[in-house]
């Protein structure tokens, strides 16, 4: 059943190359004064992930600060309603800080202590990589700079102080649209300008080589956990798997260790936003193409002319025009499948997680319960399992704004 050779003859353990490329994509595509930071954060990394200190750091931490293992729950009455596949929950939700990122924060963070930086810093878009930066700076005595754009951080009061709270400091970017792309470009400045005392800790299986590969093998916790979890609970391997995407950390985090179990289907959901024009979507395979952005060659979304263009979703976390390279190459491999959900369908799925469950889920996260909702009637006697990568508390807002009729008092003011 798991012979490696019979339908799946690639090696994906030897992915990326030296370089960083996964076949054509990937690589590093920046100015030259980045090259040498580059070279030597590999060379550290490279180190460090064979050198049984970090990794026993690393994986006290993971148990100990984080809580892991995370459960694998079988959402029972989830199952019941939808009709079909048994569907199981990766608990993602239930680390330290409420969602997956910080598995990378942890790694990222040692690393940089190992290196005798002092220093980290960070962009983000919502604010929950920023957060996920600080807490972990602040556990290990780091300072930390977190690079917001002055517009995310008028709609992101809350993580804003929160980092505040942990002791990071929040520098507002105002050039560009003030978002995420302009703060990000700002803390590339930063690490070019302090790179003797300073870690750029990036959010996502996104950028030049060596982050994709670094932020996956940090999440691949996630998918080494779930297997071992689903062999003991049903003594077989999911038929299945279900995973959003934005950069694509917690995608390939669960998918990769499942990559050579050629009978798992890996699913991975893009924001499908509003509609199908470009600007009312973050979904890259369907509507962009491949190109360069922020130091890597990926699919993204891009007008005739190459210009990047805006994304929209009603979740923070997917709304970004690439997707990291190593899912690029899967989805060119057909190794995994990638499809989209739309605002209504990821509120939709919450609700009814919220309401068979008793779990509130990130709206990132909602995108995969949807499309698990979507396919699990037609498999019965398969075993579905849906990465949970965040809980919804920081998506409350949204969720108020959506589902008003919540709000009034009346007789109907529980539906
Ligand atoms: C940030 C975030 C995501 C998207 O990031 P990936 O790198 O694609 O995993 C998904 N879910 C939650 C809860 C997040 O906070």
């Amino acid at each position: 059943m798991l012979d490696k050779t019979d339908s799946n003859p690639t090696d994906f353990n030897a992915f990326p190359n030296a370089e960083g490329h996964f076949d054509r994509f990937g690589g590093r595509f920046v100015a030259e004064t980045l090259i040498g930071p580059l070279q030597e954060l590999a060379a550290a990394y490279d180190k460090a992930r064979v050198d049984p200190a970090f990794i026993a750091a690393f994986d006290k931490d993971l148990k100990h600060y984080v809580g892991r293992p995370s459960p694998i729950y079988f959402a029972e009455r989830l199952t019941r309603h939808v009709g079909g596949a048994r569907i199981l929950l990766k608990r993602e939700d239930l680390n330290h800080t409420g969602a997956h990122k910080i598995n990378n924060t942890i790694g990222q963070a040692l690393l940089a202590a190992r290196m005798g930086k002092p220093r980290i810093i960070a962009e983000t878009g919502a604010g929950q990589h920023g957060v996920a930066s600080a807490t972990v700076a602040a556990r290990l005595g780091l300072e930390c700079v977190v690079y917001m754009g002055a517009t995310d951080i008028e709609r992101q009061k809350i993580n804003v102080y929160r980092m505040k709270l942990l002791g990071a400091k929040v520098v507002p970017v105002t050039s560009g649209s003030k978002t995420l792309k302009d703060a990000l470009n700002e803390a590339m400045r930063d690490w070019v300008t302090n790179i003797s005392t300073t870690h750029y800790l990036l959010g996502s299986a996104l950028g030049s080589h060596p982050y994709p590969m670094m932020v996956r093998d940090f999440h691949r916790v996630i998918g080494v956990e779930a297997r071992r979890q689903i062999l003991e609970a049903e003594q077989r391997l999911p038929d299945a798997i279900y995973a959003c995407v934005g950069g694509g950390s917690n995608a390939i985090g669960i998918f990769h260790p499942f990559l050579e179990d050629s009978s798992v289907r890996l699913i991975g959901i893009e924001a499908g936003g509003q509609g199908k024009e470009l600007g009312e979507h973050a979904a890259r395979f369907s509507g962009g193409s491949p190109g360069v952005l922020h130091g890597a060659f990926s699919y993204l979304l891009q007008n005739d002319d190459g210009q990047i263009s805006l994304t929209h979703s009603v979740s923070a976390g997917l709304d970004y025009a690439m997707i990291g390279p190593e899912h690029a190459w899967l989805h060119d491999q057909r190794r995994a499948e990638y499809t989209s959900a739309g605002d209504e369908e990821a509120l939709e799925a919450a609700r009814r997680l919220a309401r068979t469950e008793g779990i509130i889920p990130a709206l990132e996260s909602s995108h995969a319960v949807a499309e698990a909702i979507r396919r699990a009637p037609q498999a019965k006697g398969e075993i579905h399992i849906i990465s949970l990568s965040g809980r919804g508390d920081k998506d409350i807002d949204i969720y108020r704004e959506n589902f008003v009729e919540l709000d009034a008092q009346g007789p109907d003011y529980a539906h």
